[in-house]
């Protein structure tokens, strides 16, 4: 289960960061508007943990992007202002509820289970793109009646392309995911990673494998006949 937690006080940030991995959650966190609206739109969450007041832009044009978007991830506000003026333009905004900070961790962890089984969302065995079908429990890559097993970091890696299929995947994105946000990886991490995969995609005679997209990043798509 994926979050994306928009928060620029790193204190709170990295303490519900804390409390949601405890709890069997993925979280990515990122402190600025413009970077959820990156994140929101690349990588597919089951729930958005959106501040209101944030640099660059705040919460509620984050808001209203998404939803003009047509993104329909679930989205929890959370607002330092207990102003029933606020919570009334979040949710007219299209958020699905509000959390009035400070909250104590039973009250969050409560919401997010309500909104993330709000989605009925079941946790997959396996991810399948094209040929090429992704054991979660094993990390084994099958194509065919072929398999391989991935290294941890490959699988995390394939494991995103294979949920994002049809996005172009940047850099910045896959280091944050795969490596963390405060690793000292590089572009140079990812370029070796992705050559495993493809090197492992071919020896499953996938018809697949991972394309660089100049400039931008990579996707997973049909081999060029
Ligand atoms: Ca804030």
């Amino acid at each position: 289960m994926n979050i994306l937690l928009v928060e620029d006080e790193r204190a709170l940030a990295s303490a519900i960061k804390r409390i949601l991995e405890k709890n069997g959650y993925r979280v990515d966190a990122v402190e600025d508007g413009q970077s959820a609206v990156d994140y929101a739109e690349a990588i597919e969450y089951q729930l958005i943990i959106l501040d209101v007041m944030l640099p660059k832009m705040d919460g509620f044009e984050v808001l209203r992007i998404l939803r003009r978007d047509k993104l329909r991830t679930p989205i929890l506000m959370l607002t330092a202002r207990s102003a029933v003026r606020d919570k009334v333009a979040g949710l007219n905004g299209g958020a699905d509820d509000y959390l009035t900070k400070p909250f104590d961790t039973e009250e969050l962890l409560a919401r997010v289970g309500a909104l993330t089984r709000r989605t009925g969302e079941v946790v997959l065995d396996e991810l399948s793109f094209g040929d090429l079908t992704l054991n979660v429990n094993s990390a084994l890559l099958c194509c065919g009646g072929n398999s391989v097993q991935l290294s941890k970091k490959e699988f995390e890696l394939m494991r995103m392309f294979l949920s994002n299929p049809a996005n172009v995947l940047t850099k910045d994105a896959i280091i944050s995911r795969v490596w963390g946000m405060d690793s000292e990886a590089t572009d140079n991490n990812v370029e070796v990673y992705v050559s495993f995969l493809r090197k492992k995609m071919a020896f499953l005679k996938s018809g697949y494998t991972i394309r660089n997209i100049q400039k931008i990043g990579y996707r997973i798509e049909e081999t060029e006949k």
